[in-house]
């Protein structure tokens, strides 16, 4: 359909994270695929945001023949110098949405594939000037839904889920099927590294063992979320947002092999569910190229090699982060913005080595406890309940500092 077109712009923020490098890889793909058919390139890289690896966002923006960057990170953007052929940088905290303020335009495509809620300001930014958005960064969602979904709706733009759950739930949902057709969607968990380990065992358990994520090679803070099971509590919400489900209709399975990405039950019994191996370069492409469908760069499947697909109840007593999804679902408001700063700050005193692993799910119960859920009017209350909640997290973190 879009074949014959001028190239996609794409701007892609966190483009030196997971996500970000495996978008690139995408679009070298997708533009490999357009060459040998002797067409144009499917995307047009306009911009690129990151934190701190400036020397690959300028190996990228060379590749890609990138004009626009965004380095969050002002010690790292001096270090590095100006020795690229780069035209305009925008550097410090706010650069990634000063970039799309400069260089998005309606129509584009903005990948939103940074870590935290500070892809809060960049993301609204591009919705505001009429962007498309895959989003990978599922906090934005989690802090910021109401917000964000309001803004969406206002400017009549797509967002389109990269997360692999969500991006399933969406193809499961496609061919027109409405809400009112959905009893319930299951999302499934791999369980993470400590899904068979005794409580005492988990209660030990060292950065590097929360590191080793047995399905998934992703950026640090989202595998520690999947060795805590937050990250299925972040999805449980991000769901809610995407697809406008109840807490009551949103629940959650283990599945180890992580190869069925989620199912959705419709209210005449019958369960759809979108499997594909373990490889974020699917439900990326898939995000990149809908509504088409194009030949993909992961690996097939080989189904004779699986045998048995598995699943399992998810255990909360081992596992508690994730009963808070819908407590927070429940109680709406700023709630999303406290639990989201919360666990941001737990993760990092965990991963500094400051904090006992089980710790990441008490702190994060004990800013729910005592910062209450206000309503949202606008972004302002979204930023301030974030604020409250990591300045409440702090003080308690360096409290229990081990
Ligand atoms: P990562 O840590 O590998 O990458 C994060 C990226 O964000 C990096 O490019 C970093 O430089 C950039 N960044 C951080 N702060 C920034 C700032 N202030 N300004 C500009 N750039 C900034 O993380 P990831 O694993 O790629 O995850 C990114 C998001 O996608 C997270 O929200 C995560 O939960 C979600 N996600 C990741 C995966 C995965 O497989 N990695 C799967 C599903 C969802
Ligand atoms: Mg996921």
């Amino acid at each position: 359909m879009t074949s014959d077109l001028a190239p996609r712009r794409i701007i892609v923020l966190g483009a030196t994270g997971s996500i970000g490098t495996n978008t690139l890889a995408v679009i070298r793909h997708l533009n490999v695929l357009a060459a040998n058919a002797g067409r144009a390139p499917r995307f047009v890289v306009v911009g690129l945001a990151g934190n701190s690896n400036v020397r690959l966002l300028k190996e990228q923006a060379s590749e890609f023949n990138v004009s626009h960057l965004a380095i969050a990170d002002e010690r790292a953007a001096s270090a590095v110098g100006t020795t690229s052929r780069v035209g305009v940088t925008f550097v410090g905290a706010d650069a990634a949405r000063k970039l799309v303020d400069e260089v998005a335009r309606p129509g584009d495509l903005v990948m939103g594939a940074m870590v935290g809620a500070a892809g809060i300001p960049a993301t609204l930014a591009a919705i505001e000037r009429g962007c498309d958005i895959a989003l990978a960064n599922k906090e934005t969602l989690v802090a910021a839904g109401d917000v964000v979904m309001a803004a969406v709706a206002r400017k009549g733009v797509r967002l389109l889920p990269v997360d692999s759950e969500h991006n399933a739930i969406f193809q499961c949902l496609e061919a027109g099927r409405s809400a009112a057709e959905v009893r319930r969607i299951v999302i499934t968990a791999s369980g993470g590294p400590f899904r068979s380990w005794p409580i005492e065992r988990i209660a030990s358990a060292t950065v590097r063992e929360a590191l080793h994520h047995p399905t998934w090679s992703m950026g640090p803070k989202v595998t520690i979320d999947s060795a805590s099971m937050m990250n299925k509590a972040l999805e449980i919400i991000e769901a809610h947002w995407l697809f406008g489900l109840s807490a009551d209709q949103i629940d959650a399975i283990v599945h180890p092999q992580s190869i069925v990405h989620s199912f959705v039950e419709f209210v005449d019994g019958s369960v759809i569910a979108q499997l594909s191996p373990p490889d974020m370069r699917t439900p990326i492409q898939h995000a990149l190229t809908w509504p088409e469908r194009t030949e993909g760069c992961s690996h097939r499947t080989d189904w004779s090699t699986f045998g048995a697909l598995q699943f399992e109840p998810v255990d909360h007593a081992r596992f508690p982060a994730i009963g808070l999804a819908w407590r927070v679902v429940r109680a709406g408001g700023t709630s999303g913005a406290t639990f989201n700063a919360a666990n941001e700050i737990a993760v990092e005193a965990f991963l500094r080595g400051e904090m006992h692993f089980p710790r990441i799910a008490e702190l994060v119960t004990d800013a729910l406890d005592a910062l209450p859920s206000r309503p949202v009017k606008s972004l302002i209350d979204v930023l301030a309940a974030d604020e409250e909640a990591r300045c409440w997290a702090r003080e308690r973190t360096r409290a229990v500092s081990v």
